[in-house]
């Protein structure tokens, strides 16, 4: 039997059946328009008004604070643009991380075309962002922090609520990208003080394109996507009442089985990491060891390329990632990576492996077999990797 093995949940994860059945019967005979005044309408309002509620008591949260969008792209550029465009005012500095996703960092760029000022925060070798280097260059002139909850490539978590704090003695808005984290680890949002975070369903076995903003009280960015009356005037559209009624759903469930998922994916990393470290020389493991998402694994393999080992991988029957999905297609080196000052070659050499529920150790453990396989065969073929052994190039 042909083995297919998906260890890139954090690129996606498949909907849930139970999420997929409660939103079926809004295509179909429940299809009204939740803005329209007549029955079928209310009847997708009364849903649409039932899952917000549900999704901000997950969250312990007011329910005029959720904000429904397209997924964490839309979230992450309302954030950042809606802030700058209503607080230009104030100054023209906003600070953001460097390890960003493209959703953020390609805004930030559309925004110093505009004439602000981003500063780009440095990070440590394992991917944090400290205090200091946000105190070093935050002023009264900054309008907005914003730091990624946990980083989709190398998942290290990062200390939300103490930036929050710094940004706010400065009087700047701190927003979190929280689209990696929501479902895998908990995520109390009064607790971490932010003004605005995003996520996005597709990550925690909920319908892709559909997310929030949250957006805290009394902050007002500017709207984005300007319409109708949707979401009390700030974000036009009609709503994709389907798409909302599954994400409320999928977040009850994750955050229903949070602990007993978070232990089951993590024992798989666990493991993995440690058959691929103990089976496979000349690696390294990139990211926090402890301040980490339990789902990633992300490693680079020295004197390789990851597109190779992918592409092998790929075709015995593995799914995984190098780099962010969104920037596969490009052979340009993670950013994130960069950042934590892994050299090109290595940064080129890596691979992101990202567990999920549904995975088996049987499949971690057959899939660590076949990367040993692979990771040798391609270094068999590696000049620089004869170099090293001391073989002569045409061995
Ligand atoms: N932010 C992070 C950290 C992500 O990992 C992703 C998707 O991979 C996004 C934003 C974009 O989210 P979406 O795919 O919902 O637009």
């Amino acid at each position: 039997m042909e083995k297919k093995i998906y260890f890139d949940h954090s690129a996606t994860t498949p909907v849930d059946k139970e999420v997929l059945e409660e939103m079926l019967p809004y295509f179909t005979e429940k299809f009204g328009n939740a803005n329209s005044m007549h029955m079928f309408g209310q009847e997708g309002a009364y849903a649409v008004d039932t899952a917000r509620r549900k999704i901000a008591s997950l969250l312990g949260v007011a329910v005029n604070e959720i904000y429904f969008t397209s997924g964490g792209t839309e979230g992450d550029n309302w954030a950042l643009k809606g802030s700058a465009e209503a607080f230009k005012d104030r100054g023209n500095k906003i600070i953001i991380s460097s390890i960003e996703h493209a959703a953020m960092i390609s805004t930030a760029k559309q925004l110093e075309k505009e004439g602000f000022e981003v500063v780009y925060l440095p990070v440590t070798d394992k991917g944090l962002v400290k205090e200091e280097y946000l105190e070093k260059v935050i002023d009264n002139k900054t309008i907005l922090v914003s730091v990624m909850l946990a980083n989709n490539e190398i998942g290290t978590i990062q200390p939300i609520k103490n930036l929050a704090k710094i940004a706010h003695e400065h009087g700047a808005l701190f927003h979190t990208d929280a689209v990696q984290a929501m479902g895998s680890i908990p995520v109390n949002i009064k607790d971490l003080d932010v003004d605005m975070l995003t996520f996005s369903a597709h990550k925690f076995y909920g319908p892709k394109g559909i997310g929030v903003l949250y957006i805290r009280n009394g902050v007002k960015p500017e709207k984005l996507i300007a319409g109708g009356h949707q979401e009390r005037t700030m974000r036009g559209g009609t709503t994709n009442v389907p798409s909302v009624i599954g994400m409320a759903k999928a977040l009850e469930i994750a955050i229903r089985d949070m602990d007993k998922n978070y232990q089951y994916v993590k024992s798989l990393r666990d493991e993995f990491v440690r058959l691929v470290e103990s089976k496979i020389p000349y690696i390294v493991y990139n990211g926090d060891r402890e301040k980490r998402l339990p789902q990633n694994a992300n490693f680079s393999f020295e004197f390789i390329e990851g597109e190779s080992i992918l592409l092998r991988l790929d075709l015995a029957g593995i799914a995984c990632s190098s780099g962010s999905a969104c920037s596969s297609g490009s052979l340009e080196p993670s950013h994130v990576l960069l950042a934590t000052g892994l050299p090109i070659e290595k940064a080129h050499g890596s691979i992101r492996f990202s567990f999920g529920k549904h995975n088996t150790m049987d499949e971690v453990i057959y899939a660590a077999d076949k990367l040993t396989e692979i990771v040798s065969v391609l270094r068999q073929m590696s000049p620089l990797f004869k170099e090293i052994k001391g073989e002569t190039k045409n061995v």
